[in-house]
């Protein structure tokens, strides 16, 4: 049985693990952005594999 006291702690820890998932996710969108700004592939053309993979490891760590 779950006391009305143990709910905060509850969703706090549920915010803290929302929190890495963002924070793995804004890791993920850096790491793609930093790629594109540097990029002679993606600056000229969207078809950069390494772009895409990026992008999905973006969406990845998103979810
Ligand atoms: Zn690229």
């Amino acid at each position: 049985m779950t006391s009305p006291a143990e709910q905060p702690m509850v969703a706090a820890a549920a915010a803290a693990a929302a929190a890495v998932v963002a924070a793995a996710g804004e890791q993920a969108y850096r790491a793609w952005l930093a790629h594109t700004a540097t990029c002679a592939t993606c600056r000229v053309s969207a078809a950069c594999p390494t772009s895409v993979r990026l992008g999905r490891a973006w969406r990845k760590a998103r979810r």
